[in-house]
């Protein structure tokens, strides 16, 4: 299995260098050159299998040699075994039609936890193997950052440097990044919102000099491994709501394009999805683009589902590779075009994209009635990220069953629960403490040269 870059110019890599490289040098993703499929009965011999099986069935034509059989099970193992519920993503039903699948019983409560988990085992591996260290930095809109410290912390060859927008993270968000006390972890509170921290991070794998000094590796969903682990959810859900033989959609709250670009992958693999239904915030780029073919940057307001804060979503840059025709020319003057300010999707590529996708937009007032009125009718109390998502797949209920991904615990955001539905989540006994531990993180301006001689300070030893 060979991987290619959005944009054309970077070498073509194996499993394991595409995933310690994260961007590829010419600035873009890098992508599978050819998508492995599972037929109707390999996707029928799911049904009833654990978690970790599934994982192990859907990822391993993506990884080629880099794991033998033996050891890719026990990385797999090892990465969920923290998980707080059995099923690892259990489903829920919400009304006739409609289900919930719960992605936030890992050790962070939310879904990143599945994809993070599993890549710092396979980090781990590789790097052991290879002699090597690298600094791992990441942006965060609040979740990201959580659950790499969570599943990088203590480890030997591993520095990881997180910034995250100083102000705009919630307060269990912020704790769970600035309490752990292990010393190869570095929470820093960027003067700026989330696209400035991502587009630092950017700027830090484009300066060549800078990326090789300091061994840099990104564990964002720029990295194509991160965004292989939440395939395995897809297949997983489908199957216990009847695929092969029936038809699946799914909603997904949007924020950087990861997760639902995961679900068109496992539909690209052979599994049944009907539609694929982009919900977003009043941040609502991606809804903007789908609907008018304008990808236009209109400023982040900050809301209730802070993780979904954001207007440069990466992964977008994947689904407009694909809909060009595999263009990397074209997709490069694209992002060219978007530092400028946005571009117009041509007319076959919209087309293309409407193939595949929905979109759909929840206002706050809309999120906070819907947290408030799915506790009433169905008992699950909704994270607001989660509510944006059911409010939007509300909307899009057809005869095929819809699951809806609910991406965080409610008790990551117990202000706006509260504030929603009179009810304040309380936090599962693993975390309970969090507010009495004592933080510890740099603030530091929005500038890639202050940025970048901190790093280079923490990591010297
Ligand atoms: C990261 C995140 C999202 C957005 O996921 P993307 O893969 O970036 O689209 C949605 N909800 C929560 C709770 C998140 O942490």
């Amino acid at each position: 299995m060979r991987y290619i870059s959005t944009r054309g110019q970077a070498p073509a890599l194996n499993f394991e260098e595409t995933m310690l490289t994260g961007l590829a040098r010419d600035g873009g993703l890098y992508v599978p050159e050819e998508i492995p499929s599972l037929s109707a009965d390999e996707i029928r011999a799911l049904a009833g299998k654990s978690y970790e099986e599934i994982a192990f069935t859907v990822m391993r034509p993506f990884v080629g040699d880099t794991f033998s059989d033996d050891e890719f099970r026990s990385l797999i193992a090892r990465a969920y075994a923290g998980f707080n519920h059995d099923a690892r993503a259990p489903l829920v039903q919400l009304a006739p039609n409609h289900f919930l699948l719960e992605l936030f019983h890992g050790p962070t409560l939310a879904f990143k936890d599945f994809a993070m988990q599993l890549i710092g085992q396979l980090f781990q591996a590789v790097l052991a193997r290879r002699g090597e260290r690298v600094t791992i930095v990441g942006a965060t809109s609040g979740d990201t950052g959580s659950a790499a410290i969570e599943a990088f912390k203590g480890l030997d060859n591993v520095d990881v440097v997180i910034l995250f927008p100083h102000g705009r993270v919630s307060e269990v968000q912020r704790r769970q990044m600035t309490t752990p006390p292990e010393s190869n972890i570095h929470a820093l509170a960027v003067d700026g919102d989330f696209d400035d921290c991502q587009a630092a991070l950017k700027d830090m794998f484009n300066d060549f000099d800078f990326r090789d000094e300091v061994k840099l590796a990104g564990v964002n969903s720029i990295n194509f491994a991160r965004v292989l682990a939440q395939v395995v959810y897809y297949f997983s859900s489908a199957v216990s709501v009847g695929a092969p033989d029936r038809n699946v959609s799914f909603t997904v709250p949007t924020g950087n394009f990861g997760d639902i670009f995961a679900g068109y992958l496992a539909k690209k693999m052979g599994l049944p999805i009907d539609r694929l239904v982009v919900a977003t915030n009043q941040n609502d780029i991606l809804h903007r683009a789908i609907a008018s073919g304008e990808h236009t940057k209109h400023g982040v307001t900050p809301s209730i589902s802070p993780s979904m804060d954001i207007q440069v979503s990466s992964n977008f840059e994947r689904a407009l590779f694909d809909a060009y025709g595999r263009d990397g020319a074209a997709v490069s003057a694209l992002m060219s075009e978007l530092d400028e300010g946005g571009f117009t999707i041509s007319q076959g590529a919209i087309e293309a994209l409407r193939d595949q996708f929905d979109s759909g937009r929840a206002s706050e007032e809309e999120t906070s009635a819907t947290i408030k009125d799915m506790r009433a009718r169905s008992g699950e109390l909704l994270c607001p990220h989660s509510a944006v998502a059911v409010k939007v797949a509300q909307e899009n209920l057809t005869e095929t069953v819809m699951v809806t991904l609910a991406t965080a615990h409610p008790a990551k955001f117990p202000d706006a629960v509260e504030a929603a539905s009179g009810i304040r989540p309380a936090l599962p006994p693993h975390m309970a403490d969090l507010f009495e531990r004592p933080e510890r993180v740099t603030r530091v301006k929005n500038d890639l040269g202050a940025l970048q001689a901190l790093i280079k300070e923490r990591i010297a030893r």
